[in-house]
């Protein structure tokens, strides 16, 4: 029995009625891209997140960059983030010009590691950009205060952060700026790619919507150098229809969380399921990936995909050992914990419609493999 790393059926057969309708108008409206569609689902995002601006844009990339043009960074500035991500939340740093100012990450979270961040400012830091990852955030009080006393920007990575929630604020609206990845495979998932920001700024949403834009205003004068970076209405639509169920597909992620941590339990010696750390309690978690640091990862992996089971491996190579990456302070061994979850991490398969016999198939294949491992030494 095949289990795919990523699939959306129930929910697809469900919002595609609403699509269709809202399709059938379509051509009525007097734009296809970053119009009516586009408005109104900014405004549902607004009403869920609570973000007073919540901007459409083409994808969770193009809204990093946007953000840190929006604050004016550029060459000469520094931007601290952690080594361990997905490439855009260096490569928006790079794009600007920037300099890239890695640190490790925390265990268990995945986050940056906030007792680290203080070492790591000069005088030409300008921002910080935590990185919420797979289901917990950093410890974003602490962040925040070293933010206020050193007078940085905070812009949060929150690509895959859709409900996470700090206190009672929600990812992307801890800092100055946030973005959104509505990338298929994300908690929240377009029919190809879309993105946006969050802010709580007015100056600043204005700048970011020139910036999408050519950077032209709400008259169509062009008031700073931008690129375009729309959301299509079509992408909106889908969205909008995909969003109410949004709450009950998070609940049942952590449900499908807690029969793999239970199945997975007894594989302590092989395998560590992932941490719930004592400051879950001042926030909301949302599983988007479940992430196993398991013994043999690539021996594992091969064993699954060979049943036909979807895994992948998050991120098999830490940032600071990107090629494009490569300097003097970027050498291997400079951040021990991010680099040996590199080598350790794997991502199994969760999503909405996995069932419950599913997750047991995936957890049986992982038991074996081990088994056969304790067999043979
Ligand atoms: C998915 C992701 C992005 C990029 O999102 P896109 O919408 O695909 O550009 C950025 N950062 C992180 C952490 C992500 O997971």
């Amino acid at each position: 029995m095949s289990v795919p790393f990523f699939q959306i059926t129930e929910g697809f057969t469900r919002a595609l009625p609403l699509l269709e309708e809202g399709l059938a108008e379509f051509h009525r409206q007097s734009g296809w891209v970053n119009d009516q569609q586009v408005r109104a689902f900014e405004q549902a995002i607004a009403t869920y997140t609570g973000a007073p601006h919540a901007i459409a844009t083409g994808n969770a990339t193009d809204s990093l960059i946007i953000c840190l043009m929006a604050l004016g960074i550029g060459p000469g500035d520094e931007v601290i983030v952690p080594c361990y991500s997905f490439f855009a939340s260096v490569s928006c740093i790079l794009q600007v010009g920037a300099t890239p100012v890695f640190v490790d990450i925390e265990p268990g979270s995945y986050a940056i590691d906030c007792s680290l961040i203080e070492a790591c400012i000069t005088p030409r830091t300008r921002a910080i950009m935590p990185v919420h990852l797979f289901r917990q955030m950093a410890e974003m009080d602490a962040l925040m205060d070293i933010a206020r006393r050193h007078g940085l920007k905070v812009v949060e990575d929150s690509a895959e952060g859709i409900g996470m929630r700090w206190n009672d604020r929600h990812a992307g609206l801890i800092g100055d700026l946030g973005v959104l990845s509505f990338f298929p495979t994300k908690t929240l998932g377009a029919l190809g790619d879309a993105g946006m920001v969050l802010t709580r700024d007015a100056d600043l949403a204005r700048r970011v919507r020139q910036i999408l834009d050519n950077g032209r205003d709400a008259s169509g004068l062009a008031q700073c150098l931008g690129y375009n970076s729309r959301m299509d209405d079509l992408q909106a639509l889908w969205l909008r229809a995909r969003l109410p169920e949004l709450d009950q597909e998070i609940e049942r992620r952590a449900a499908l969380r807690d029969a793999y941590d239970l199945h997975l339990g007894p594989l302590g010696e092989y395998l560590q399921v992932p941490v719930t750390l004592p400051r879950a309690a001042r926030q909301r978690c949302v599983d988007y990936v479940y992430l196993i640091e398991a013994q043999n990862r690539d021996g594992l992996a091969e064993h699954l995909a060979a049943r036909g089971i979807g895994v992948e491996a998050y991120y098999p190579l830490p940032l600071h050992l990107q090629p494009v990456c490569a300097g003097p302070t970027h050498a291997e061994g400079r951040f021990p914990v991010a680099e040996r979850a590199a080598t350790r991490a794997l991502g199994l398969p969760l999503y909405a419609d996995l069932t419950a016999s599913d997750v047991a198939s995936v957890c049986q294949a992982i038991t074996e493999f081990y088994a056969a491992a304790g067999a043979q030494s």
